[in-house]
């Protein structure tokens, strides 16, 4: 034995006997995750799990009488997928915000749900005598839990658990919208099935995150926006598109700390952002976030330093939006920014993500 390990084990042994043995056990997940190449930490355990997202759900829910929770249906593994519905009169213009298609992109998800608490308070009164709006926070929730049928080995973050872009039968959900119901995953089909074909929905928001290194004008963007570009969508439909991007443009443009991009997107209806313009008329945004959660690619996760940033991006948004939507202002917006609205392009040539 050399000096060194036996200094070791009489400094543990002298622990064990002040009862402090469980200080130096390594924190789980601790073990083969390298640091995170110039973007802060990358630590999950600060994220809501699906239960602690449920039980914060169901504590708004008793709280706030406008609110009513939906369990739209089960994900592969049996997790009751929920929507959170503020529906004061159904002729009002009506909104629904999406995250967690992908289950590694979460941040959407706690701003999403920091969100719902406001509605609960002053700060959105009379708000809600003007429009409707449905929240599906964490519609992946077998992938934000990591809950899947494939390995996750080769993923960085740190913490309690990996999160996962596809669902637990390895299939991307933002693949799945221009397939027959009966077709689609189960997710996919509940959205399809108990909202979009239930609910009178005039707006979509579909909140994902990408990788970190996409910039336009030489800075990195907090995250990158864009309308429906499938040639089957309606000009109005496309119309009220532009128009909620103005409002969500104009918002975090006016916070000083935004910076957003145009996103180079495909044209597939099988793309959420496509199928629910097409299929039901939605005007939809595609909102692609700074950073995300966890992947096996380093460079994709964004560490927590900048968490607080991009939970305040998406409740900017979440709040503008109604807002617009509620006091008709969203009707004069000028969607001429798009035209000059630069595409985004990548630092590393990284795969788009939506
Ligand atoms: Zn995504």
């Amino acid at each position: 034995m050399n000096l060194k390990k036996k200094v070791l084990s009489v400094s543990l042994s002298s622990m064990m006997a002040l009862g402090a043995v469980t200080a130096v056990a390594l924190p789980a997940g601790a073990v083969g995750n390298g640091p995170s190449a110039g973007n802060g930490s990358v630590q999950t355990s600060i994220l809501h799990t699906y239960q602690s997202l449920v039980d914060y759900l169901k504590t708004q829910d008793a709280k706030q009488e406008a609110m009513e929770l939906e369990v739209i249906g089960q994900t592969v593994k049996g997790r009751d997928i929920h929507m959170a519905k503020y529906i004061s009169n159904p002729e009002n213009p009506t909104i629904l915000f999406l995250t967690q298609q992908h289950g590694n992109e979460q941040l959407t998800t706690e701003g999403a749900l920091e969100f719902i608490k406001h509605l609960g308070t002053g700060k959105t009164s009379g708000v809600l005598d003007n429009v409707n709006i449905l929240v599906i926070p964490m519609l992946n929730a077998d992938g934000a839990m990591g809950d899947v049928d494939f390995s996750l080995v080769d993923y960085h973050a740190d913490g309690d658990r990996h999160l996962t872009r596809y669902n637990a039968n390895y299939v991307d959900l933002n693949r799945e919208h221009a397939k027959e119901t009966s077709d689609m995953e189960p997710e996919a089909r509940a959205l399809h099935e108990n909202v979009f074909a239930k609910y009178d929905i005039d707006y979509m928001i579909d909140l994902h995150h990408q990788g970190t290194l996409s910039e336009t004008e030489g800075e990195l963007v907090s995250g990158s926006i864009l309308y429906p570009t499938n040639p089957d969508v309606k000009p109005e439909v496309l119309e009220g598109s532009k128009k909620l991007g103005a409002v969500v443009y104009n918002a975090l443009e006016e916070k000083g700390w935004g910076h957003i991009g145009k996103y180079r997107g495909g044209e597939g209806a099988n793309i959420g952002r496509n199928g629910a313009a097409v299929r039901y008329d939605i005007s939809t945004l595609l909102f692609e976030m700074r950073g995300m959660s966890d992947h096996f690619i380093e460079s994709y996760a964004l560490g927590q330093k900048s968490n607080g940033y991009l939970i305040k991006q998406t409740i900017t948004t979440l709040d503008a939006a109604v807002r617009a939507i509620a006091d008709d202002s969203i009707e004069t917006m000028d969607t001429s920014f798009w035209d000059t609205l630069p595409y985004q392009t990548n630092r590393q040539n990284e795969e788009a993500d939506e």
